[in-house]
């Protein structure tokens, strides 16, 4: 069985086709600028086929998704000879509300309540449901599947969830903690029950995805109970530009004074906050890392912040699970920011946990970073998404 699995943007498509008989990915590619002129780099990653990557005109997604079959079954860039070798499309969807705990098959229903789940992600959910439609256009009725990135979260319990403002904001309009990177905090979690050797219902996992947007998550006998993500991915850790927890109090009291509006505001908050707004470097670790080398106040500042938010949170969660098995590192820092790691668990000597440096050196694999006298095991496991939504996609369509 090989599967297209599908992350629509607004103005770009990211893709891969994976052979569900091996679970290699076959090709994979990104098209971009979408509806402004169009880019596609598409690589072969069988049969020894060159890598496409060229300016081509991209005026919707119906012409990108078109683009990719095109190149997915070309004799000189393809790894398929034609569509009908393509069994299933999953998609990535970001949000799929109350109503969607788990992946599912998209039909007519779904799609209604993908379209009531859009006021909760206005920029994500509408450009996944354009590459849903898309791909309906250019694929016909192959069977398509939906995984969302707040599914995971689904089992957190009210006390988690909740905010505390009127419970009639929670009950008409929906407003709670719904979190995100539930896929990858799914992925990883179950890969470290594996690599483990334990079945993941006798662990408390706490799981760490630092990358451009960062949230931990609390994963109790395989279960989420708790996410530092809420209504929005706005919130949590301070992350590459976005702020993290705020005080509410701040927004109007800049709002007032500089004359903004709540749009101009979240704008701020969304893409010139976090790391990069107290730097004023860079929204990438590697940046802040250099510039702190070298002596830049502003950059240690950033990291020391984000270094404790992440302390802050994973020990909150030790305290809601009533202790920890494991932690994880995940995303591009978690994956590669040997420093982040060992700054996060320098603050959980007390609980047993001792990094083995050599393997926090080492990346790109998933390894024990703990020491095997280390009471709590500390993993790097890079995270794999578009896996989770290809085996959900076969679970699904069988
Ligand atoms: P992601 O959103 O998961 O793609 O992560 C992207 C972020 O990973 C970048 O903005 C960098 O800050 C970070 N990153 C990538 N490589 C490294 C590295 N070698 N050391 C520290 N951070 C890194």
């Amino acid at each position: 069985m090989k599967i297209l699995v599908i992350n629509a943007g607004s103005s770009s498509l990211k893709y891969q086709l994976i052979d569900m008989e091996n679970e290699k990915v076959m090709a994979k590619g990104l098209c971009e600028r979408i509806g402004i002129d169009g880019h596609l780099k598409h690589s072969p990653l069988v049969g020894g086929k060159p890598v496409f990557d060229e300016d081509i005109s991209l005026p919707t997604h119906s012409e990108a998704i078109a683009a990719v079959i095109d190149k997915l079954t070309s004799p000189e860039y393809g790894v398929v000879t034609s569509m009908k070798e393509i069994d299933a499309v999953g998609h990535r969807v970001v949000h799929g509300g109350e109503k969607f705990a788990c992946s599912v098959k998209i039909d007519d229903e779904v799609m209604a309540a993908l379209e009531e789940c859009t006021p909760f992600a206005p920029l994500h959910n509408p450009a996944n449901i354009t590459g849903i439609n898309a791909c309906k256009a250019v694929m016909g009725d192959v069977p398509m599947v939906a995984v969302f990135d707040t599914a995971f979260h689904q089992t957190m319990p009210g006390k988690a969830y909740m905010y505390a403002i009127p419970y009639e904001y929670y009950k008409n309009d929906g407003i709670r903690r719904y979190g995100f990177h539930g896929t990858s905090h799914r992925y990883v979690s179950s890969r470290c029950a594996e690599l483990m050797g334990r079945p993941i219902e006798e662990l408390k996992i706490i799981s760490c995805h630092m990358g451009n947007g960062s949230s931990i998550c609390a994963i109790d006998h395989g279960k989420c109970v708790d996410t530092s993500m809420g209504f929005t991915p706005l919130v949590g850790l301070p992350m590459g530009t976005r702020c993290g927890d705020l005080d509410a109090g701040v927004i109007q009291f800049i709002m007032n004074k500089y004359g903004m509006n709540i749009d101009e505001m979240l704008n701020i908050l969304n893409k010139k906050s976090g790391v990069l707004g107290v730097s004023g470097v860079s929204s990438d670790f590697r940046d802040l890392e250099k510039a702190a080398e070298e002596g830049n106040e502003r950059a240690a500042l950033a990291l020391e912040m984000f270094h404790y938010w992440s302390a802050k949170v994973v020990g909150s969660y030790i305290a809601a699970m009533n202790g920890v098995d494991a932690i994880i590192f995940t995303a591009g820092v978690g994956e590669n920011g040997k420093e982040t790691r060992a700054a996060v668990c320098e603050h959980f000597g007390y609980l047993g946990v001792e990094l083995d440096e050599e393997a926090n050196s080492k990346r790109g694999q998933d390894i024990m970073i703990s020491t095997p006298e280390s009471k709590v095991k500390v993993f790097v496991i890079p995270t794999n998404e578009e896996l989770v939504i290809a085996r959900d996609t076969k679970a699904i369509v069988g």
